[in-house]
């Protein structure tokens, strides 16, 4: 089966499609800048008689209607293209990121789901609008194909009301749905599917904490394989240190600060954009960047990698106490994946709980591999298993489609 898979932000698709034979990605690529002079496509090859082609210009793209044309004339074009023709696509899979309470698990699309994904608009403004646009604009290109919704939020269905309400006046969550929801659902629920494996352990009965660090960054607290917290709220603004985004505060402080003249939408904007990483070292909201400046002495790199760390051990403590035990904690995202001091890091703050960090292994567990950072019978041990959404996508894509085939 090929399943083509989207993730639709504002401006942006992203998109994989891949044969699920052999869970092989046939072509992936972006579309970018949409709605701008300068939008433009990148897209590479990645089997078939064009395998390793790579494929990047401008183009014109006034909206997500046309990104989806542009791909899909790409996907059957010659000299970049991996399929004679798009009916070769058998079921797509959307990224979408609210489905709030009503979504509890992957969906086919149908009015209903759509229905759902329109009235969360409120509550995901900036992506549940072009998940939809990406939605509709393939049911229009291709209207045999089955579309699949895979929402971020239902990996957090679980969380027990002592987690998911914020202590406010009732009010406010029966009248406005104020609560916890939860972001990075597939990232969590992927890599803890893929941790109970390597582990050994069912998965219902697999206690893990999920810590993914990307440009945005969340944990998640993992009991019997079900998300029982985590650490981002009704917006994905709450919690860890972020790229950009200043994660927990005060809830008071964009108060004061609109006393001191600020709008609310400019409040919401700093702390999404110009907070974290990038806020306090004045310089990047990239790690890589922030380690080279710590190398070379910049006391606010320094500070912003501090609290990144000091947030994400924070939280790992927490979630360690609500847990009736943990497996492995376990790291995953650009960061996570990646990014050895902050690996090293982490994992030494955590001796307390038991790890025993393993530099060796911390060096050579790089480039997507997946393996333990701490000694073998660590008390606690620490993981870092890569992460993949658009496969996790794929597979319930192809799984839910399966099933709706048999008779
Ligand atoms: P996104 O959330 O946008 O998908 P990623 O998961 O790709 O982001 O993570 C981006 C972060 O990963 C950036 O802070 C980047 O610096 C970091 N990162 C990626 N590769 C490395 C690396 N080799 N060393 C350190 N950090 C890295």
């Amino acid at each position: 089966m090929k399943v083509f898979v989207l993730n639709c932000g504002s401006s942006s698709i992203k998109y994989q499609l891949f044969d699920m034979a052999d869970e092989s990605v046939m072509a992936k690529g972006l579309v970018e800048r949409i709605g701008s002079q300068k939008a433009g496509v990148k897209h590479t090859v990645g089997s078939g008689p064009n395998h390793g082609a790579e494929h990047s210009r401008e183009a014109p793209v006034p909206n997500h209607t046309a990104g989806v044309k542009l791909i899909l004339d790409l996907l059957v074009d010659p000299r970049v293209g991996v399929l004679r023709s798009t009916d070769e696509i058998q079921a797509v899979g959307h990224r979408v990121v609210h489905g709030a309470e009503k979504i509890s698990g992957t969906c086919l699309i149908d009015e209903k789901v759509v229905a759902v994904i329109r009235e969360n608009f409120a509550l995901g403004p900036v992506h549940n609008p072009p998940n939809l646009a990406g939605i509709e604009a393939m049911m229009a290109a291709m209207p045999g194909a089955p579309n699949v919704a895979v929402f971020d939020t239902a990996f957090f269905t679980t969380l027990p009301p002592k987690a998911y309400r914020y202590a406010v006046p009732n009010n406010w969550y029966a009248r406005y749905h104020v609560r916890k929801y939860g972001f990075h659902g597939t990232s969590h629920r992927y890599v803890t599917l893929a941790a109970a494996e390597l582990l050994s352990k069912p998965l219902d009965q697999v206690n893990l904490i999920t810590v993914h660090l990307g440009n945005g960054c969340s944990m998640t607290a993992v009991a019997g394989g079900k998300a029982v917290d985590h650490s981002m709220g009704m917006t994905p603004l709450d919690g860890l240190v972020m790229g950009t985004r200043s994660g927990t505060i005060d809830p008071a402080v964009p108060l004061f600060m609109i006393g001191q003249g600020l709008s609310a939408q400019q409040v919401d904007a700093v702390l999404n954009k110009q907070s974290g990483l990038l806020g306090l070292s004045e310089r990047s909201n990239d790690m890589r960047d922030l380690l080279s400046a710590v190398e070379a002495g910049d006391e606010r790199a320094r500070l912003a990698v501090d609290m990144f760390v000091y947030r994400v051990v924070k939280y790992i403590g927490s979630y360690h106490v609500i847990l009736p035990s943990v497996d492995a904690v376990v790291l995953t995202g650009g960061i996570g994946e990646n990014s050895l001091p902050i690996r090293q890091a982490v994992c030494r703050q955590l001796s307390r709980l038991g790890a025993e960090f393993d530099e060796a292994r911390n060096q050579a567990v790089v480039a997507g591999k997946a393996g333990p950072i701490t000694r073998d019978g660590s008390k606690l041990p620490v993981w870092i298993v890569p992460t993949n959404e658009e496969l996790m996508i794929a597979r319930d894509t192809a799984a839910l489609t399966a099933q709706l085939r048999r008779p």
